[in-house]
């Protein structure tokens, strides 16, 4: 069977390692020359809008599936008269747009912060009024790793914010005053069959996740099901879905989903019986999901611009390293590491060494 995927970057790279057991072959669509998938299937080097290569790819491909949200919807729509396309293009176009997401999340009865859509100084006034400070101005849509977002503590600081933004259409929001934040890895087949893995805890810094840790018996857990479910039914999904939510004393409220395979879930590779990499795949070929059971406690930990040595992380005992072989470059993905134990007290205590690794490798 041979998987299309669009973008060849680190997930498009997991994805593959990921399939090489099942017999899979990968062939990837990238614009970019050099892709760091290339090296765990065919690189097809285009833009995503080039015709004779979408096409090429629909025909070689079995399934197609893709590693990002901002794959135009109509790439998807044109590849799926031709060969299945999961997730569907319906999940790709409410999550490329956070204002339909916010009344998606709504409809379906999920809480999420107060939010009001706006075009002009006068209307994020208006709103703020509604919502309260501090509220948060972000981008509709191409906004990720807190990019095209803007924080406003004060009147003062509306005009400032609308202009960091560049006149892009937005949304507020108020400020969600959490505990925790958490997303929670769900997989749905072609079948119809879900599983879900254990809420992750998230740790983000300057808007990108840097920690993010299994919690296991999570009380939040049966909430986050019960949300995740109704989401992926009424998209009719397919695929691995992330869905990122903050604990507000005790409640879950929504943020944002991801409709792929997602940054807080790489601990699932070592630390999960089946890895969501495995699961999209599994997932995406109607085939019976693994088992999502955690193998003791996991914690992932992001490189960001820069890596340790290879040898100070692979000093600890139970860490996985995970180079994506990309060139550093600041605030980029480079690696992470996974690190598994045998109780929370254990877990900490690696985490807190391979934080410190990372902040001295850290350039953002
Ligand atoms: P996002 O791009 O929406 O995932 O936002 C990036 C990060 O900004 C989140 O992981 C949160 O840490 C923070 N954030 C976003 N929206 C809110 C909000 N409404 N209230 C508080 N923090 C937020």
């Amino acid at each position: 069977m041979i998987i299309g995927v669009l973008g060849a970057g680190q997930l498009a790279r997991m994805l593959a390692l990921a399939g090489k057991p099942l017999g899979l072959q990968f062939i990837f669509l990238d614009p970019a020359p050099e892709s760091c998938a290339a090296e765990v299937g065919e690189h097809l080097q285009g833009a995503y809008t080039d015709r004779a290569l979408l096409a090429q790819l629909a025909q070689r491909c079995d399934v197609v599936t893709y590693e990002f949200e901002n794959v135009p919807v109509e790439i998807i729509d044109l590849i799926a008269e031709q060969t299945p396309v999961y997730p569907p293009a319906k999940a790709l176009a409410v999550a490329q747009d956070r204002l339909l997401e916010k009344n998606f999340f709504r409809d379906l009865g999920i809480a999420t912060a107060p939010y009001a859509a706006v075009n002009s100084l006068a209307e994020l006034e208006r709103a703020i009024s509604d919502i309260g400070w501090p509220a948060i101005l972000k981008t509709r849509t191409l906004g990720y790793d807190g990019k095209g977002q803007a924080l406003t503590r004060s009147s003062e600081d509306l005009a400032g914010a609308l202009e960091q933004l560049q006149g892009a259409p937005a949304i507020v929001e108020g400020f969600v005053a959490f505990q925790r934040e958490v997303s929670i890895i769900a997989a749905r087949s072609v079948s119809g069959a879900i599983v879900y893995y254990p809420l992750s805890e998230n740790q983000h810094r300057n808007g990108i996740l840097r920690l993010a840790k299994s919690s296991a018996n999570d009380p939040l857990q049966s909430e986050a099901e019960v949300i995740i479910t109704r989401l992926l039914e009424a998209l009719d999904y397919v695929g691995i879905l992330a869905l990122e939510l903050f604990d507000l004393n005790g409640h879950l409220v929504a943020n944002e989903f991801a409709p792929r395979v997602h940054n807080s879930g790489h601990w699932t590779i070592e630390g999960s019986e089946t890895s969501q990499f495995e699961n999209h795949l599994r997932a995406i070929l109607d085939q019976p999901l693994g088992d999502t059971a955690t193998r003791g406690f996991a914690a992932m930990q992001n490189f960001i611009g820069g890596t340790p040595s290879l040898a100070e992380v692979l000093a600890i005992p139970k860490a996985h390293m995970h180079l994506y072989n990309k060139a550093p470059r600041k605030g980029r993905k480079v690696a992470h590491a996974t690190l598994r134990a045998d109780n929370p007290e254990e877990l900490a205590e690696q985490v807190a060494v391979l934080k410190h690794l990372a902040d001295q490798s850290d350039d953002s």
